[in-house]
């Protein structure tokens, strides 16, 4: 999408701080971290939510983020555990319209989410 700033830093476009790299996955470094470490996971490809993936079929590539997001949450929290977020839509808090998953560690983490 052209107008994407996740598929444009996925393709290179725009730089970001690239945690991790795939051929179809890439995970960045947020630029307002929430939290000690704050990774976002997400495909090259533009799928604007999870839901859209969903309906793609692709149970490999969301396999894959959730494998990707799985091991930098571990890298990142050790023992102590981490956070995968998902923001879906409006009422899910979603502000860039391009799926990535939150990897968020380093810290405990509040519940119920606000
Ligand atoms: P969400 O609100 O779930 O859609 O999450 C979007 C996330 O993208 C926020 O945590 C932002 O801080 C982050 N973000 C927005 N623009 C950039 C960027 N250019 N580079 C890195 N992270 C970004
Ligand atoms: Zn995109």
């Amino acid at each position: 999408m052209d107008d994407c700033i996740f598929c444009k830093i996925a393709n290179g476009g725009v730089p970001a701080k690239v945690a991790y790299r795939d051929e179809r996955v890439v995970a960045i470094e947020d630029v307002n971290p929430r939290a000690p470490s704050h990774v976002l996971v997400m495909p090259i490809r533009h799928y604007g939510t999870i839901a859209d993936l969903a309906d793609a079929g692709d149970a490999a590539l969301m396999t894959r983020l959730i494998e990707i997001a799985t091991r930098v949450g571990r890298e990142r929290g050790g023992k102590h555990g981490f956070r995968l977020v998902v923001n879906t839509g409006p009422y899910g808090g979603q502000t860039v319209d391009h799926l990535h998953v939150h990897v968020l560690a380093g810290r405990p983490m509040s519940w119920p989410p606000g």
